[in-house]
């Protein structure tokens, strides 16, 4: 019997994603078992070409982790998208833009600039750039272009399913695969872990308070934090309450804070805010001048409440006046 083929690919990744595969340990023998992997070029000796040979929609699923910055990026994804009866973001960087995404706080420029010119272990004296195209004695060499922003995968391609998590749980990622074989994914566009909230699936949820107020915001080092009490009602921003459940409470478990990285149940247009106004509600402060009191002890909020969906926002980055003729410049 033909085993469907499927393909692993990376975008603009920290690696974590493709681990979490690894992670699998011997579920990946049985998922072998099941599937071809067609491509998977950073664990096995792929090339482009392996990909171009393969028909259209010959591939039953891609999963590709990562979000999307230069140009190579977005035409793999196009090219994977096209060889793929279904397309899944795999990870928070697919699917909501994930940590690199914070690059969007930042023009283009402005960070070519720090990596190539300011960074104090930079020595430049030149002041290159990287170049599209550059001619050298052995002769023409080229670089993908950097965009002008991060993008999540469904900015740049259709995607029909989403598995989220900073990574993925392994047991969200095995029940997907076994899914797909199985032909029992459900609609297009669903995300692949359950539709409640973290909280729903935390150890310490029966000691979370019916009427929460915090009188002190404090980061996780400024604390001796109680193994069994609820994050937040010491005081710790945890985003159980604004995050999708999934993966079974790992931080809070680990006596860490929630930071996210599951995204939004389907009832939440834009996580950061929905997650900010979560935590407003609990603020215990009288006045304007305890209301600042409380913000000014939130550690860099975009960071905290954005970490993981600043290009999947309504916002989706932020662009200074003179951006556009900056833009023009390095855009793709
Ligand atoms: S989702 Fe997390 S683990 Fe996966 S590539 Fe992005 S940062 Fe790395
Ligand atoms: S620790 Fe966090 S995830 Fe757990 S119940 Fe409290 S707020 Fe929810």
């Amino acid at each position: 019997m033909t085993k469907p083929k499927i393909a692993f690919y990376w975008c603009a990744s920290c690696g974590g994603c493709e681990e979490a595969v690894v992670d699998l340990g011997e579920d990946l023998l049985t998922i072998v078992e099941l599937v071809e992997v067609a491509f998977w070029p950073v664990a096995l000796d792929f090339k482009r070409e392996d990909l171009d040979a393969l028909d259209d929609g010959e591939l039953a699923a891609s999963f590709i982790n990562g979000a999307v910055r230069t140009s190579e990026q977005e035409e793999m994804a196009r090219l994977l998208r096209r060889k793929s009866a279904a397309v899944v973001a795999f990870g928070s960087c697919a699917m909501l833009g994930g940590v690199p995404g914070l690059a969007n706080l930042y023009e283009s420029r402005d960070i070519l600039d720090l990596v190539y010119h300011e960074a104090p272990s930079v020595q430049n004296d030149a002041g290159t750039l990287p170049a599209q195209e550059c001619r050298v004695a052995e002769g023409e060499l080229t670089l993908p272009a950097f965009g002008a922003s991060v993008r999540t995968l469904g900015q740049v391609i259709d995607v029909d399913y989403y598995l989220p998590g900073c990574p993925p749980p392994t047991g969200l990622i095995a029940s997907a695969v076994t899914a797909l074989v199985e032909g029992k994914l459900p609609g297009k566009g669903a995300v692949l872990a359950p539709d409640v909230a973290l909280c729903s699936e935390c150890p310490r949820a029966a000691t979370k308070p019916d009427k929460l107020l915090v009188r002190a915001f404090r980061r996780p080092h400024q604390v001796l934090i109680d193994p069994e009490l609820c994050l937040l009602a010491q005081g710790l921003i945890c985003l159980g309450p604004a995050t999708r459940a999934g993966c079974a409470a790992a931080c809070p478990g680990g006596n860490m804070p929630c930071t996210g990285c599951m995204g939004p149940t389907s009832s939440v247009v834009d996580y950061g805010a929905k997650a900010l106004s979560a935590i407003a509600s609990l603020l215990d402060a009288d006045g304007e001048d305890e209301i600042a009191k409380r913000v000014a002890e939130i550690a860099d909020p975009v960071g905290t409440f954005y970490r993981y969906s600043l290009p999947d926002s309504l916002l989706h980055r932020r662009v200074r006046p003179k951006a556009r003729e900056l833009e023009e410049e390095v855009a793709p």
